[in-house]
Order: structure tokens, then C-alpha cells, then sequence
């Protein structure tokens, strides 16, 4: 079966219980004055105000500590906000951290998966985690396995997966419930050019074939230009600008320092809105760019 097909299958088990398909637009998450400051004084997040609509693509973009895994993982009940509100899929963060999770599906590094564990066991637990049972975990396993063309690397241990595989891998265990909203925390990190692009495909595909409302966390301009309907940029741990791709670059005066008449690009948004250099503001996000 291709991967397009196992698309297809995927796409008719979840219709049926695609929770808000044939609803209006609503938000799906709605963060109001959110804040962090961890235990040793460290204020991560100082207050975010922003509002995410169902079935949109949403990136939170940042240098390296400007407070985006500290945001995402309030939003994925991981981190406990010590201010503000926010609710996702109709349920506070705080309150109801049980129901918030039942309807995301969260993509990152350390879960704290037994490295032992097989990609497709992985993938099971995640799934008898959310409530399937054994034969249904499997049976989607398999179709997800596929999806992401990772079929042969399902009897693979984790620990000796690329860090581009295990991404995708990731990304695979993590909808295995077909939530309606995904978070991504940096989804590409390490990854190569011909691996990132093959990502941003099948989260395309998946995204609008299941029509889930995605957020996601980037350094890269790139990404948040291709994957993201809007985009919030932060810094210090504040909103300090919000629109979509086009709005964020249109606001921007024209780039004299360019010879040829382009158009700015994200990287001038950022420094446009923060009055910083992007690489600068980073401490280490150049060589990561550099080395993908
Ligand atoms: P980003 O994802 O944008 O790189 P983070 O949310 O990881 O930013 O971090 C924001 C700030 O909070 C940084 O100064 C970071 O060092 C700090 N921080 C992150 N996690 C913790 C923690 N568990 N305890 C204390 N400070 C933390």
C-alpha cells in the first residue's frame, strides 16, 4: 500500500469522530495573559495573549530561550502555567489537564520512551495510552507506519534511529489517537534539507486531510513561512508581533541593502519587530541552521 492509500484509510477511520468537522470555526485554543516562572525565578513566559482558530496552522517563532517549549508545553498540560489561562479544546489547561489531553497529540524529543522500544512498540503505547485497545493500536500502527513511509523501520529500537527517522516517528505515535490538535515542538530540529521537505509534505497532507488544528514552535523562518497560516513572534517571552507570513513581511519597509527587488523575508520580520538580528538574538540557533 502506498502512502497516499494508507492516507486514505487513515483519513475514513477518523471522519466519523473528527470532533468540530461540521461546526463553525471556533478557536481551538485560546491563551490569555499565559505565564511562567519557574521555580528558580526564571520568568519564561511573561504573559501571552493569542487566539488559535479550529483546523489552523499556527507557528510560535523565536529565538532559543525567548520562552516557545515553555508556551507549547503549558498548552500540552507538561508545564504548569503560574499565571493567565489557557484553554485548549474547550478545556483549562489547569483545570481539566486529563480532557485537554484526550484531544492532543504531542510531538517531541524526550518522551521518555524505553530507547529499547521498538518504533512500532512506541507506537502501541502511545496508543493503549489513549484508550485503544491492543488490535486497534496495532492495526493503526501499521497504517500510520506506512502514512509516514516508515514501514521498514518499524522493528527498528529507537536509539538507533537518525534524528530525521525519529522525528517522523514522533510525529507517527503522536497522532495515533487522530487528534484534532497537534503540537510540534520544533518538529525539524537536525534534520537535512531533503528530510525537513519531506516532513513538511506529509504534515501538509495530514493536516488537511484530517483537518487538524496544528501549533508549532520554530527557529526557522522557513518553516514558519511554509507550514504556518500565522505566525506569532516571540521574544523574552513576550507576543511582540502576530499576522499572517505575508502580513508580518508586507509591514516591513523595503530592504535597501538588496540589490535585486525581493520582497523581505521572515528573517526581516523578526528583526523589523524585535529591532534585533535574528542570528544574534539566538545563541546557538545559526549553527544549528548551519549544520542542517
Ligand atoms: P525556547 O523554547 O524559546 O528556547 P524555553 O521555553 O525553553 O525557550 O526557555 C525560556 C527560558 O526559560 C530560558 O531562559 C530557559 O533557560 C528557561 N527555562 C526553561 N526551562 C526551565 C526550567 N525547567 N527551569 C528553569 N528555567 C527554565
Amino acid at each position: 500500500m502506498t502512502a497516499a492509500r494508507a492516507l486514505d484509510e487513515l483519513v475514513r477511520t477518523a471522519s466519523p469522530r473528527r470532533p468540530g468537522a461540521s461546526r463553525p470555526a471556533h478557536d481551538a485554543i485560546v491563551l490569555d495573559d499565559l505565564a511562567k516562572t519557574y521555580a528558580d525565578g526564571t520568568e519564561a513566559v511573561k504573559g501571552i495573549t493569542l487566539r488559535v482558530a479550529a483546523g489552523e496552522a499556527y507557528g510560535i517563532l523565536g529565538p532559543n530561550g525567548a520562552g516557545k517549549s515553555t508556551t507549547i508545553g503549558m498548552l500540552g498540560t507538561l508545564v504548569k502555567p503560574t499565571g493567565g489561562r489557557a484553554v485548549v479544546a474547550g478545556f483549562d489547561v489547569a483545570v481539566k489537564p486529563t480532557e485537554v489531553r484526550r484531544r492532543i497529540g504531542f510531538a517531541m524529543q524526550q518522551t521518555g520512551v524505553d530507547e529499547f522500544a521498538t518504533a512500532s512498540e512506541l507506537m502501541v503505547l502511545q496508543g493503549r495510552l489513549q484508550g485503544l485497545a491492543k488490535r486497534a493500536a496495532m492495526g493503526r500502527a501499521a497504517v500510520l507506519l506506512r502514512v509516514m513511509e516508515l514501514e521498514h523501520m518499524s522493528g527498528r529500537r529507537l536509539a538507533a534511529l537518525s534524528g530525521g527517522t525519529r522525528r517522523r516517528v514522533d510525529l507517527a505515535a503522536s497522532l495515533m489517537h487522530l487528534p484534532p490538535i497537534l503540537f510540534l515542538d520544533e518538529p525539524t530540529e537536525g534534520m537535512d534539507p531533503r528530510s525537513r521537505a519531506g516532513f513538511w509534505d506529509t504534515l501538509e497532507h495530514l493536516r488537511r486531510d484530517l483537518a487538524m488544528t496544528v501549533v508549532l514552535t520554530t527557529h526557522d523562518m522557513d518553516e514558519g513561512d511554509r507550514l504556518c497560516d500565522r505566525i506569532g513572534i516571540v521574544d523574552g517571552g513576550l507576543l511582540v508581533a502576530e499576522g499572517t507570513p505575508g502580513a508580518l513581511k508586507s509591514a516591513i519597509p523595503s530592504q535597501p541593502r538588496r540589490v535585486a527587488p525581493v520582497g523581505p523575508t521572515l528573517e526581516d520580520a523578526y528583526l523589523h519587530y524585535t529591532g534585533r538580528a535574528f542570528a544574534a538574538a539566538g545563541d546557538d540557533g545559526e549553527d544549528e541552521r548551519r549544520a542542517a
